[in-house]
């Protein structure tokens, strides 16, 4: 349900945990209104009719609480519904006595008011002390007020459906801050993790990831292998067709890169139009057929052909990381092969030297 209303609501960070507050409030404030509406003729059939009357006056407070909402004053409202909630529990525990339970609400509005983000904290924190020191006080002046109308014997029911409803909001409240901090720690994370260009993980963040990737290579003797990308002549690109299409590119290009990797792989945009990609479980000569299909790609790439002219090549080097070697190091064999992809005419892919037999001769660097 929590995560629901997140999902509905599409703004992020405060304004999303307002609107979430809006859809919340407003659904409490409706079902308050019925409530005290049926109790209405409750209170008059158990011939309290003095507390019919202050629900008709709770019913007024609580549909121009709604009215409050509706125009986007949600704060007032709330405060609206505040005081509503503290003179209706003095007056019926004055009336029915504690044995009813209406005072349990004192802490529910507590709650709420917390997390009226208008309020300071400091008046805030005021208000939801004022609720709790109320229902003390409730202890101490009403504590021999005695039961005096019909149905005596509903009494216990009636106070622990009102514990229940006091506390779902309570614990409803508590569930959709823990969803929204929880959400939001996500959200933070995930954007100090990537590049907001490309969303491929930034280079800060990937040096974790591929230590990381390194260990469980390592613990499970598979193949890693370390490939340094960067596209030809992209100045020209930028040059010739704006900076604007050049981002275009970037984004184009990495989305290919992050649809033609695994799960497993790890795509990181290491500086402007340069990008590292981590293949696991992968020797060098699997990569290199790897990085071979996907070069090709990059050179077909759909995007690119609403200018005829546009061509975008990638220029590849890639090493298979050896167990005991550094990443510095590992780094440097891959941008020296790519050093050499470009020395030689550019779109090509190079094995570091003494890698895989395969490419002793065709393409690893001498
Ligand atoms: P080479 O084939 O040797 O790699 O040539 P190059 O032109 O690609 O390399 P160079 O390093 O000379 O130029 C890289 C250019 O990438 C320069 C810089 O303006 C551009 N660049 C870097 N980051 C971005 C970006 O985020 N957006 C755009 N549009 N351009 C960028
Ligand atoms: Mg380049
Ligand atoms: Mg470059």
């Amino acid at each position: 349900m929590i995560k629901h209303l997140l999902k509905q609501s599409k703004q992020s960070g405060l304004e999303e945990i307002e609107h979430v507050k809006f859809l919340i409030i407003s659904k409490i404030a409706y079902f308050a209104l019925i409530v005290h509406a049926l109790l209405i003729p409750a209170f008059a059939h158990i011939g309290a009719n003095m507390l019919a009357l202050v629900n008709i006056l709770s019913v007024f407070a609580w549909a121009s609480g709604i009215f409050l909402i509706k125009q986007g004053l949600t704060s007032l409202a709330l405060r609206v519904f505040c005081l509503e909630v503290i003179i209706h529990a003095v007056i019926v525990c004055a009336t029915l006595g504690l044995g009813a339970g209406f005072q349990f609400y004192l802490w529910t509005v507590s709650c709420i008011l917390m997390i009226d983000y208008q309020l300071t904290f400091k008046r805030a924190a005021f208000y939801s002390l004022v609720m709790i020191a109320t229902f003390a006080l409730l202890y101490v002046f009403f504590a021999d007020v005695k039961y005096s109308f019909a149905y005596p014997e509903l009494l216990p029911h009636v106070n622990v459906i009102n514990i229940i409803i006091a506390g779902l909001p309570m614990v409803y409240g508590m569930g959709l801050i823990r969803e929204i901090t929880l959400s939001q720690r996500v959200e933070l994370t995930d954007m100090a993790a990537r590049d907001p260009l490309t969303k491929l993980y930034n280079r800060r963040f990937a040096k974790k990831l591929i230590t990381a990737a390194h260990q469980k290579s390592i613990e499970l003797e598979s193949s890693l292998c370390i490939v340094m990308a960067d596209i030809d002549k992209f100045k020209n690109i930028n040059d010739n067709y704006g900076h604007e299409k050049g981002d275009t590119v970037l984004i184009n290009v990495a989305r290919l890169i992050r649809q033609f990797i695994d799960d497993d792989d790890i795509a990181v945009r290491w500086g402007g139009e340069e990008f590292l990609i981590l293949l696991t479980n992968t020797d060098a000569k699997q990569a290199f057929a790897k990085i071979e299909t996907l070069r090709l790609k990059i050179a077909e790439l759909e995007a690119h052909h609403e200018f005829p002219d546009l061509n975008v090549t990638m220029s590849f080097g890639l090493i298979e990381w050896q167990p005991l070697a550094s990443i510095e190091k590992m780094l440097q064999h891959a941008d020296e092969a790519l050093y050499k992809s470009k020395h030689a005419g550019r779109n090509q892919t190079t094995v570091a030297k003494g890698q895989h037999p395969a490419f002793k001769d065709a393409d690893a660097v001498n």
